[in-house]
This record gives structure tokens, sequence and C-alpha cells, in this order.
């Protein structure tokens, strides 16, 4: 199964994609990791990943598309993979599309009210960077990291301003690869306004989907 992960910010993709590549055994991954990967092993391409990322300039299509093969022909991709942060556009989609068969695009949605609610909840510790929510997760004492005792506060992101800017980037970005998936018929729109709680539900609906 060779899945793509498409979301906003908030939407909960981390948690669900560990669910997913336990029930079907495959990985989980993400540009980022990949990039890491590569520069840790050395490989030519993680290498040349790395001058860029060293010098803070986006890492172009052609060295990331190449990232990606090489990742994809890793013995643990033999089941499938999901592939999430990539593509981002229309033009890596259509190189993605010249290396592999995409299976189905999961699209995880849920409104902006949603997810401001759950990233304005977030609580980041200044010291070990462990992650609380006000409701979900929630310290035992509040303000206080439960695992080392430092203090916890609110991400500038994460405060209902920047959220609500996050999420129109990601639509502007977002929106052509929508489309593009959508006319392929792979794209599979996976209602995510359930709370965490519900997460068996939201999974249900993605098994739903790759399983038609
Ligand atoms: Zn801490």
């Amino acid at each position: 199964m060779n899945i793509v992960l498409l979301g906003s910010p908030g939407v909960g993709k981390g948690t669900y994609a560990k669910r997913i590549s336990k029930i079907y055994n495959i990985p989980h991954i993400s540009t980022g990791d990949m990039f890491r990967e590569a520069i840790k092993n050395k490989t030519e391409i993680g290498l040349k990943a790395k001058g860029y990322m060293d010098k803070g300039e986006l890492v172009p299509d052609d060295v990331t598309i190449k990232t990606v093969e090489e990742r994809l022909k890793k013995d643990d991709c033999k089941n499938g993979f999901m592939l999430d942060g990539f593509p981002r556009t229309i033009a890596q989609a259509e190189a993605l599309d010249k290396i592999i068969v995409i299976d189905k695009v999961l699209n995880f949605t849920a409104s902006d009210e949603v997810i401001i609610d759950r990233l304005s909840g977030r609580r980041v510790c200044k010291s070990c960077g462990a992650i609380f929510h006000i409701r979900n997760i929630i310290p035992k004492t509040e303000g206080v990291c439960d695992n080392c005792g430092g203090e916890l506060y609110q991400r500038d992101d994460d405060k209902p301003e920047s959220v609500k800017k996050r999420l129109d980037v990601y639509r502007e970005q977002t929106e052509p690869l929508i489309e593009y998936y959508k006319e392929k018929e792979l794209l599979a729109d996976i209602d995510a306004n359930k709370p965490i709680e519900q997460v068996d539900e939201i999974i249900a609906d993605v098994r739903k989907a790759l399983e038609e």
C-alpha cells in the first residue's frame, strides 16, 4: 500500500500515521526524517542536501526527489509506505508518479476552529521540550513540566493568530495538490474533527478508505 498523507498543521497526522504504520506494517516517511537519515549515512544525496540546509536554503526539488527515490528502495518499503511532507507541489507529485505508483492519498481535514483549539492549548517545556495540552495532556501542576519541573510556555507559533496564518498558507500551497489527486481519483478525505479520544473511529475510516 503506497500512501501519501495530506493534512494541515494540528490535524494529528503524526498520531494517525503511527497507528496506520502498525496496522499495515509500512514505514511513516517524513521529508525531515529522510534528510536526517541520508545525512547520517553520508550518502551523496545526503551531503548535497546538507549543503543547502547548512546555508539555510530550501533543498531543491531534484535533490528532494532523488532522496525520496533512494528511501523508497529500502527493504522496509516492500509492503508499501506513507509519505508525509512530500510531495508539496504539482512538480513533485509528477516526479513521484514517474518513480512509483501511489495507491491512495489520505487527506485529513478538520475545521479551523478545531485546529486552533487544539494548537492553542499546547504547552511546551522550556527545559526538555516535552509537550502538554491544557485539556488532553494536562500537567500535574499547572505551568510545570511533569518530567523535569521546567516552565511550560505557549510557542508563538501556537497562538491563535499564528495558527490562522499557518492554516491559510497551508491551504494555498496544498489546494492544487488536492485537485491533482482528486482528478486521479486517489483522494480520500478523512474527517479528523473528532476529539483525540475518538482516534479509533478516525482509524476505522482510514481502513475503510484503504480497503475499499
Ligand atoms: Zn521538561
